[in-house]
């Protein structure tokens, strides 16, 4: 799977190579185990492979998700409502795709509305159906983005993400402080000043304080 395969097709299953059947995946962790130092037959980790692949059912249910088809389901009484749409703090839990562990942050997301408005809950159902396979932080943030723009049609999209990697925290370089934050912007969130700048304070850590007040 490359970074340009369409939304539609990395959903497909026909498609894609033939499934491996559980006792191989069990298998093959058997075979990281020993890779390690380990016995997988020691009573601690008798039970780990099974274990391991149920996490990755877990880990990596996003592929089995359509997140085009999250977004079917649209509504047209706003009330003439056109002001920003923002949805932020929305956790990722993520796998880097070069070394397989978590990548752990969040996203916000927000749209200008065209005509149509979307459920709040399924633009975080959007995230996690792209965060819940294997990724890196660009290309899920183009993800998340370009599907909202296709399918709702707004007139603008904005998705920033940061997150911390623990391919670069655990090991490597090892700098656990340090996190990505990447953006795509689109329509007026990318031709506007006014409105990034409106949006970027919205989701910056000090706005909203009043809420609690
Ligand atoms: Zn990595």
């Amino acid at each position: 799977m490359n970074i340009h395969t369409p939304a539609a097709q990395l959903t497909q299953t026909t498609g894609a190579p033939e499934k491996p059947s559980r006792a191989e995946a069990e298998d093959a962790i058997r075979t990281l185990l020993r890779w390690a130092g380990e016995d997988p037959a020691r009573e601690g980790l008798q039970d780990t492979p099974a274990r391991v692949v149920r996490s990755y059912e877990e880990f990596f249910r996003g592929y089995a998700e359509d997140p085009v088809a999250l977004l079917a389901r649209t509504f047209e009484e706003t009330e003439g409502y056109d002001e920003m749409v923002v949805l932020r703090d929305i956790r990722i839990e993520s796998h880097c795709e070069h070394h397989m562990v978590p990548i752990i942050g969040k996203a916000h997301v927000a749209y200008l509305p065209g005509t149509r408005v979307v459920g709040i809950s399924k633009l975080a159902r959007v995230v996690d159906a792209y965060a819940h396979r294997f990724q890196i932080q660009e290309k899920l943030t183009a993800q998340i983005a370009n599907t909202i723009c296709d399918v709702l049609q707004p007139r603008g999209v904005a998705v920033v993400i940061e997150a911390n990697h623990q391919c670069m925290s655990t090991r490597g370089v090892h700098k656990p402080g340090a996190s990505m934050v990447t953006s795509r912007m689109l329509g007026a969130f990318r031709d506007d000043p006014s409105t990034r700048r409106e949006f970027l304070a919205m989701i910056s850590p000090r706005s909203c304080t009043s809420v609690e007040a």
